[in-house]
């Protein structure tokens, strides 16, 4: 099935939005994956910073190869289950102790959840001691072909599709990265895994040196996480590293990301790009009269038909084509892809009708922490009451605008970020204010009529008033079904 997306490589020309890019020549091989003996940390001093499951299973993995372990984290409340007797641990400790810890490693591991600018990780990088990911750790001990996806939004719905596509065709496919298991745990289980599938973050990425997938996906860019990135550029090109170290394989685009001309042109350096979300016909994959298809060396096949999915909605459509193409470039058969593409249920949290209450169906979309997620949402969703807020991410708001006015006859902000939304939703002629998400589904209750929708796609982080978007969903189907 490779075949289908052998093309030219892309002549060095100015990238146009519509233009997709031109094709490329026969693949390369993948690259070879890095073995362990390239790197020696038996008796070597390795700084793990960051004590989530990542940086337990890292400290797990360089105990396992002898390293002599530190592992930090500035929460004194830091779980340190689960770490070998022979880590040594500090937790919540003072800045000094922690700098030290640093600059006296002679390699540092980072977990995502650890800010790249965080204090004392300068002086260390500044000393030479060389940091990297705890994913860049993990590739490092695997061999399988890696599947690598990212983007804004749908990473760790796509990660979960591939790897059920590709468990009905191999038996050993493992499934993590950002979601689920940490990749270190693949590297831990010493399986001989079919293929590592795995969901990256932009701050996972930031700190790879060397980790190639055989496939690689950016499904989509927009803003996200200007929280923790000075810049949107600055994020979007963390997600573009996911490239950098590619030297065969294929990378797979969205036609429509803005993106994506300026990804073709100047960070595929290796790599093969394919395209998928085609708006026409063309090498790729593409929604054809409502089948997804795709189309090679100058013949299409039909995958399957989007309304035969499982799953809804527009973006759910983008996720198959991406997941479609994914398998097939991993080899798997059409007939499996076929048939497992239509048995994914989808993800909680994601677009999922949790009740239908006195003839209002109410969608639980917690996992929309972003404008662009909640633009998709809304594209597909029709005429919604719609619930915003929850902690703002610093992203620009008012990109929701006209969608909101379009697709929303009565919205409700809430939370922290309601104040925010005021601009957004200024001259709307139904936008109301609530303090807390309770507050605002007995609203929403109020005002949708018999016949209508009410989505929870908020836009913003739920740490305000939540634990995370999971804690976030689950309180909203309470507050639903606790309806008078
Ligand atoms: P991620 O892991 O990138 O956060 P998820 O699969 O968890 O992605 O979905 C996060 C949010 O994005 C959900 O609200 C979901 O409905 C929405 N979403 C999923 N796929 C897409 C897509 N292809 N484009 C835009 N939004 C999407």
């Amino acid at each position: 099935m490779f075949g289908f997306f052998k093309r030219k490589k892309p002549k060095a020309q100015a990238p146009r939005a519509s233009a997709p890019p031109a094709p490329v020549p026969p693949v390369p091989a993948a690259p070879a994956p890095m073995h362990r003996s390239d790197i020696a940390l038996n008796g070597a001093r390795v700084t793990v910073l960051g004590l989530g499951r990542s940086g337990v299973a890292a400290a797990r993995l360089l105990a396992r190869e002898g390293a002599r372990v530190t592992a930090i984290d500035d929460n004194a409340d830091a779980a340190t289950d689960g770490l070998p007797h022979d880590v040594a641990t500090l937790t919540g400790g003072r800045p000094e102790a922690v700098a030290a810890a640093l600059a006296g490693a002679d390699l540092i591991v980072l977990s995502p959840g650890v800010p790249r600018n965080h204090p004392a990780l300068a002086a260390a990088e500044a000393a030479g001691v060389p940091v990297i990911a705890e994913v860049e750790l993990a590739w490092r001990y695997l061999s399988a072909p890696l599947i690598a996806i990212t983007g804004s939004n749908g990473k760790s719905t796509v990660t979960t599709w591939v790897g059920h596509v590709l468990q009905g065709w191999k038996s050993n496919v493992f499934v993590g990265g950002n979601l689920g298991e940490p990749l270190c745990e693949a590297a831990l289980a010493g399986t001989g895994w079919d293929f590592v599938v795995a969901e990256l973050s932009s701050f996972q990425l930031e700190t790879i040196t060397s980790l190639a997938p055989t496939v690689a996906a950016l499904l989509n860019t927009s803003p996200d996480h200007l929280d923790r990135y000075a810049k949107v550029s600055d994020y979007y090109q963390a997600k573009f590293r996911v490239f950098e170290f590619m030297t065969g394989g294929h990378a797979l685009l969205n036609e429509a990301d803005a993106s994506t001309p300026l990804v073709v042109e100047h960070y595929l350096k290796g790599a093969a790009p394919v395209l998928f979300n085609r708006s026409r016909p063309g090498d790729g994959v593409a929604l054809a009269d409502g089948v997804i298809t795709l189309t090679g060396g100058g013949r299409s096949h039909a995958v399957c038909r989007a309304d035969e999915l499982a799953v809804t909605g527009a973006q759910n459509v983008e996720n198959a084509e991406a997941t479609a193409a994914i398998c097939l470039l991993a080899g798997c058969p059409l007939p499996t892809v076929t048939a497992r593409l239509k048995t994914f249920t989808g993800l909680p949290h994601r677009m999922q009708t949790v009740a239908e209450k006195h003839g209002v169906r109410y969608i639980d979309d917690s996992k929309a922490t972003n404008p662009g997620a909640v633009i998709k949402a809304l594209e597909g969703a029709g005429q919604v009451t719609l619930l915003l807020g929850g902690r703002d991410k610093g992203c620009d708001l008012l990109s929701l605008r006209e969608h909101v006015f379009l697709h929303c006859p009565h919205v409700i902000a809430f939370g922290e970020a309601a104040e925010r939304f005021r601009i957004v939703l200024q001259g709307h002629p139904d936008a109301s204010y609530a303090e807390t998400l309770r507050e605002a589904v007995a609203l929403a209750a109020q005002k949708t009529p018999q016949g209508g929708q009410v989505l929870l796609s908020p836009a913003c982080a739920s740490f305000d008033e939540f634990k995370g978007y999971a804690h976030r969903g689950d309180c909203f189907r309470q507050y639903v079904e606790a309806l008078p």
